[in-house]
């Protein structure tokens, strides 16, 4: 795809966008990953609708006597506990028939964050991510250290059998078979990340994010993505917004798309929209960098670009209405 044409459809969609999402006061938002499958199974878009309502439900209620962080962290856990996202539970599989999960989550007061990567034995890898965050003196925690980590701060352990699924292992072997094909070249078929994420803004002003995925189907065994990197996958500083990307992991990575926007907000006084389709029309989509985010600012303002054919996502605003996208019209 040209550049040129990939600058339209990012300005195009991005204004598609800027009319279905609610204008203001949005205390959360969701999104179960950039893209969209080539074809909806029956029921299969009506349960990730089922799932993205439950998640924004959850994480408001957490929020009700609690943080903008309480209401990340429980809105990822539902996505993380469904089979139907890559997180959690339905990760997808590396090229070893292994699943490896991140999640990354910041707050935006102090800029205090936490993230684990790398991991196949916790039930829930975002409140890893937080536990790292509150009871470490760490950021990012990988492998079997962040593990233990997590087990000894009460977390639960799964087998690692618990991530299975088959229609996840269906499609390793299906990128499996298209890479032969390909000899060795990046396939870069895939139509639907499925990664998660949320971003929330309480009573008080305070913004959080978070983000969980199983990264990429055919991974390297040991590749971590943009999810856990804070700065790429994960931002949030209340002095302008709270972001959550998925996509392609490398050139989310390169480019600090999560850093960077909320950074042109901060010094260049762009509002969310026009800061994230800026960062978002310099990503290089000839590398494959293709993917889509969700943003929200201080104010509660949405926006969420996308290059992909949808980005699933819903917001609830602070009278407790919910909006759920799945395509959009
Ligand atoms: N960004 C994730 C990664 O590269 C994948 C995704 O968003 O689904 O690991």
């Amino acid at each position: 795809m040209s550049r040129l044409l990939a600058l339209i459809l990012v300005v195009l969609t991005g204004n598609l966008l800027f009319a279905a999402d609610p204008p203001g006061n949005v205390v959360l938002i969701v999104h179960g990953g950039a893209g969209l499958p080539e074809k909806f199974e029956p029921g299969q878009e009506q349960a990730w609708r089922a799932d993205l309502e439950a998640a924004l439900k959850t994480g408001f209620a957490a929020m009700k006597n609690g943080t903008a962080l309480d209401g990340v962290e429980a809105a990822i856990k539902v996505l993380e506990d469904s089979p139907r996202f890559n997180a959690g539970k339905g990760a997808v599989f590396t090229r070893d028939g292994t699943n490896e999960l991140d999640a990354s989550i910041m707050e935006g007061t102090e800029r205090k964050a936490g993230a684990v990567a790398g991991v196949s034995r916790i039930k829930n890898p975002i409140s890893a991510a937080r536990a790292v965050m509150e009871k470490s003196d760490h950021v990012l925690l990988v492998g079997a250290g962040a593990e233990r980590f997590a087990f000894r701060n009460g977390l639960t352990e799964v087998s690692p059998r618990y991530f299975w699924t088959p229609e996840r292992w269906q499609e390793l072997n299906v990128e499996a078979e298209k890479r032969e094909a390909k000899k060795g070249t990046s396939a870069g078929t895939k139509k639907h990340f499925g990664t998660v994420g949320a971003v929330a803004r309480d009573s008080k002003g305070r913004l959080a994010a978070g983000t969980s995925t199983g990264g990429m189907t055919f991974k390297m065994s040991g590749r971590l993505g943009d999810s856990p990197i804070i700065g790429a996958g994960t931002y949030a500083d209340d002095r302008t917004c709270g972001i959550s990307c998925s996509g392609h992991g490398e050139p989310f990575i390169r480019h600090a798309v999560a850093f960077d926007i909320s950074s042109r907000m901060r010094h260049l006084k762009l509002s969310v929209k026009d800061a994230a389709n800026a960062v978002f029309a310099e990503l290089p989509i000839e590398e494959g960098g293709i993917g889509g985010l969700i943003a929200l600012d201080k104010n509660g303002n949405v926006h969420a670009p996308y290059n992909t054919v949808g980005l699933p996502r819903g917001t609830i605003t602070a009278d407790g209405a919910v909006n759920v996208i799945i395509k959009e019209k």
